[in-house]
């Protein structure tokens, strides 16, 4: 199988924060595979600009270092690791002042493709746009990269909004969800609107209800001071989670753009109601046999944020009417996993004299571990003894499926990247987007916080707390177990 790739003109990309633990750790790994893969035009460079006084040589060693790092397998091809450190520059920089900027000015080239990648923290994005601008540097062309969090809050991801827009047209502007980049959350539209089995099926009449769940395995600990300012709540429903609530509930656009799937992605957002307090769980580790609890990785002995939410939503649409998605993310979890599961309605009627048990089809599309999908369905099962039934899985893991090896699994961050370079803007948040996600979790994060709502205690290593299985087991459901 020959896997088709658009080629790609010559660029220069420069990455603000270029020393920092994402460039080190996803970004420039992420290029280098890339790279040996061909998939770099002869002509693109990778120019990075951060605080510290590196200069070329110490730029290439660094990165050198974090390929035999974080490489994967590829990293032993010493011959292209030496290829791509080529590829490579670096410039000192002083994002708030005027230090260095003469400087990248000279380096970067106005006849090719230009992107900026702005790897460093938000409060530097307005400073950053405005230097481009001012020096220069950027053109109507050029392409801005931005990281979350996008604003804690809306005014502040209109602020954010603004200082961008002030210098950059909204299709310059790439806001990355690196969710978005999975290859199963593109298989999720795939399945969608490419098969015409599931469609006809998808609305209220037929799906009972929708769980989404991403579950981690790790606690806060290093990142618990950035961490207890956000929780659940910011730091994962309002991109990932409601990113993937818009691509499973969106209506099909006309086409596979950039702004017809984010205009139905957009509507679902606006169309979600407002959640009642009892529909919302929060919750904290406890310490357990493995680790401190929440409240001491955070180093905050008194915190009240949570670590862990699960909510019960609705979408105000004729599609979705009475259907509740129930969604749920947490820190300090059973195992490390990322699902959406579309659950189907019960039989109406079973002509199985003494089948008592209530059979559904469940389309399972699993993120993490094994990227794939899984259909549950019901059969006979095996042997004498009369029609007796079973519920079995239509397993379909896609590097089983597609054959390991001919398909490399490409991370998140190296699609994105090149999608930056390739000018498409499907796979990244607009402007709007973002703000009506803040809209509509904004009024949740205030009623608890006016309410002084004290986070359930769960264990470590659980499936959160009691009160979240009872948001389901109350309806007569049940979550899905968490495996990995
Ligand atoms: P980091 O602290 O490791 O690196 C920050 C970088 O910014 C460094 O290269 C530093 O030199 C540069 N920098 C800081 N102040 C500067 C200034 N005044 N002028 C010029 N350069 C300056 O941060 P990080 O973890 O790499 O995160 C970068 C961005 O990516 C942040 O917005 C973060 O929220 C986001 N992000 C990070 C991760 C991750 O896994 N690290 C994941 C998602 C999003």
């Amino acid at each position: 199988m020959v896997s088709r790739v658009i080629p790609v003109d010559p660029f220069d990309l420069v990455i603000f924060g270029g020393t920092g633990d994402l460039a080190r750790r996803k970004i420039l790994p992420g290029l280098f595979r890339r790279f040996r893969s061909g998939q770099m035009p002869d002509g693109a460079r990778i120019i990075a600009a951060a605080r510290s006084e590196l200069d070329r040589a110490g730029y290439q060693q660094m990165i050198s270092d974090a390929i035999q790092e974080f490489g994967g397998a590829e990293k032993d091809d010493t011959e292209a690791v030496a290829k791509f450190l080529e590829v490579l520059d670096y410039t000192p920089i002083d994002a708030k002042g005027e230090g260095g900027w003469k400087a990248l000015s000279k380096m970067v080239r106005k006849d090719v493709i230009q992107a900026f990648y702005f790897s460093v923290a938000p409060s530097l994005f307005g400073d950053l746009a405005q230097r481009l601008h001012d020096y220069k540097i950027a053109n109507a062309e050029s392409r801005i990269v931005v990281e979350k969090p996008f604003g804690r809050d809306l005014e502040s991801a209109k602020e954010l909004n603004k200082s961008l827009a002030d210098h950059f047209d909204e299709k310059q502007i790439y806001r990355i969800d690196h969710y978005l980049g999975k290859e199963t959350v593109q298989n999720l539209m795939a399945v969608r609107f490419g098969n015409v089995l599931f469609e006809p099926l998808w609305n209220n009449h037929y799906v009972d209800h929708i769980q989404i769940t991403v579950a981690e395995t790790v606690g806060v600990s290093g990142r618990g001071a950035y961490y207890d300012r956000s929780g659940a709540m910011r730091d994962m429903v309002q991109n990932h989670l409601m990113q993937l609530l818009c691509l499973i509930a969106m209506e099909p656009p006309s086409q596979f753009g950039a702004d017809e799937v984010r205009d139905e992605k957009l509507k679902v957002i606006r169309a979600l109601k407002g959640v009642e307090p009892h529909h919302i769980v929060r919750g904290q580790y406890d310490a357990g046999p493995d680790g401190p609890s929440y409240r001491e990785d955070a180093e905050n002995p008194r915190s009240f944020t949570e670590s862990f939410i699960a909510m019960k939503c609705h979408i105000d649409n004729w599609r979705w009417a009475g259907v509740p998605f129930y969604m749920r993310t947490g820190k300090r979890m059973k195992a490390r996993t990322s699902e959406i599961a579309v659950v189907f309605k019960d039989l109406g009627h079973s002509i199985f004299e003494g089948d008592e048990k209530r059979h559904r089809n469940i389309l399972a599309i699993r993120l993490q571990p094994n990227e794939g999908i899984d259909l549950q369905v019901t059969i006979k099962e095996p042997g004498p003894g009369g029609m007796r039934l079973v519920d079995v899985p239509l397993d379909m893991t896609f590097a089983e499926a597609l054959g390991a090896g001919e398909h490399e699994v490409t991370d998140a961050y190296e699609r994105l990247i090149m999608d930056v370079i390739r000018g498409n803007q499907t796979l990244f948040m607009r402007g709007d987007e973002v703000e009506a996600a803040w809209a509509w979790t904004d009024p949740l994060i205030n009623g608890w916080e006016a309410r002084n709502d004290v986070p359930k205690l769960y264990d470590a290593g659980s499936s959160g707390p009691e009160d979240a299985l009872m948001l389901l087991h109350r309806e007569g459901r049940k979550w899905r177990e968490i495996r990995g």
